[in-house]
């Protein structure tokens, strides 16, 4: 598992840097060594890795991570690709604040 990688560019996983304290609890509970402790604070590193269990956001005392855990993104891209119009989409809902990367939302 430790390589494994799902769909590309659908994460729901946000990170505001800005919040965070740098304590840690995400690289330890993170299956899939997705985020990396950058000086006092953790960046993501490898967004695709994640598989959205989201014991980082549980976890996070100071509610730095947002991830639709479960049905999320995702879901709504590949029944999107199916041409089903039921898949509900998270990208409308994240914290203030939250950092994005360049490509943001899978919707956008
Ligand atoms: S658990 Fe939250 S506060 Fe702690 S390092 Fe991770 S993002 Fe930062
Ligand atoms: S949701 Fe799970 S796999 Fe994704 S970054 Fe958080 S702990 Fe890692």
């Amino acid at each position: 598992m430790e390589n494994s990688l799902y769909l590309k560019n659908v994460v729901t996983l946000k990170l505001n840097e800005d919040k965070c304290t740098g304590c840690g609890m995400c690289l330890d509970v993170c299956p899939h060594e997705v985020f990396k402790m950058n000086g006092k604070h953790v960046t993501i590193q490898n967004r695709d890795a994640c598989m959205e269990c989201g014991a980082c956001s549980k976890n996070c005392l100071v509610d730095a991570i947002f991830v639709q855990s479960g049905v999320g993104c995702a879901a709504a891209v590949i029944n999107s690709m199916l041409g089903r119009s039921d898949g509900a989409c998270c990208c409308g809902s994240e914290p203030a604040g939250a950092t994005t990367d360049k490509r943001g939302g899978c919707c956008t």
